[in-house]
């Protein structure tokens, strides 16, 4: 339960902290909120040599109304989604699924930022942003660029970020009255998701992904097409787990995780109204 030993720099900046990414490359990690890299690092399944501490860079710690999108900062923390009243307005469904992470004492410390970053398929904020059609902003020391949630995922905690890179801004486009829902399937309250699912459904589409449902967070793609072709929640539910391929844990087999999805989706859809 103690960490390989590393160097630390605390970044004044948002600018020092990428010309020190720069400098150390593949042996250096951020630290945000800690709640996922240094429990890692205590197993050491992470044994960074360098760690860069961005976790004061009030800079990027931020709820704004952007006109057609909320922007939030990537050092904002779970509480203060929970709390938004930005968020609670035009975004419901995040604020919502912030207040099932953990308990008080993650959603104090973790940041939208880090649990985007460490790509966790149980992660709850993830599927939400996926299922709004989120955008993600890096920036490097040679500049700035875009990232559709859709394409941020790329395998069990990994991402398009490149070593260089640092998250500084999820944006997240407006409901504009849509339903919504958000079902969490665990044990206990602060329990992680077995699967979990996060839908909206409005005059203009649907967006539906899982929690825990595979190797990423993922969309639910067959559950969008059906809702498309005029289908009722019950039946799109009914291809909640269609192509995916859930893990097998100590909670659930991959045949009770398909079984919860489609229950599950089937719940979220009806309190989003479709
Ligand atoms: P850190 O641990 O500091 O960093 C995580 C990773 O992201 C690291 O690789 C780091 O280098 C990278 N990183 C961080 N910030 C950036 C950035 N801005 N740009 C680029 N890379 C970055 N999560 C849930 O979703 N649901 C739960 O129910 C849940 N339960 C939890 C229970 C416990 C007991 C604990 C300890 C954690 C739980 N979590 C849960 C995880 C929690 O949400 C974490 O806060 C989150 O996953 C990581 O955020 P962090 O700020 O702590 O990131």
């Amino acid at each position: 339960m103690i960490p390989v030993a590393f160097e630390y720099a605390r970044a004044g900046s948002v600018d020092e902290a990428l010309s020190l990414l720069g400098e150390h490359g593949d042996d250096a990690k951020l630290l945000a909120g800690g709640h996922s890299l240094l429990p890692l690092m205590k197993l050491r399944l992470a044994a960074p040599a360098m760690l860069v501490d961005i976790g004061r860079l009030n800079e990027l710690s931020y709820i704004r109304d952007a006109g057609d999108h909320v922007a939030i900062g990537a050092l904002t923390r779970h509480r203060d989604i929970e709390i938004s009243d930005v968020l609670a307005q035009h975004a419901p469904l995040l604020s919502h699924t912030a207040e099932h992470v953990g308990d008080n004492q993650v959603r104090h410390r973790g940041t939208i930022g880090g649990s985007v970053s460490h790509a966790d398929p149980a992660s709850d904020l993830p599927a939400t942003l996926l299922a709004m059609g989120a955008t993600l902003v890096a920036r490097s020391a040679s500049g700035e660029r875009t990232i559709a949630a859709t394409d941020f995922f790329t395998g069990f905690l990994e991402s398009a970020l490149e070593p260089t890179e640092l998250l500084t801004e999820i944006r997240v486009p407006k409901l504009n009255g849509a339903g919504w829902g958000f079902q969490k399937f665990n044990r206990r309250a602060q329990d992680w998701a077995i699967v979990g699912v996060s839908a909206w459904k409005g005059a203009n589409g649907s967006g539906v992904a899982l929690v825990n449902m595979g190797s990423t967070p993922v969309r639910a793609s067959a559950v969008e097409a059906a809702l498309a072709s005029g289908a009722s929640a019950a039946d799109a539910a009914e291809h909640a787990a269609d192509g995916l391929e859930p893990p097998a844990d100590l909670n659930a087999s991959p045949e009770y995780r398909r079984h919860l999805a489609k229950v599950l989706v089937r719940r979220a859809l009806e309190a989003a109204g479709a």
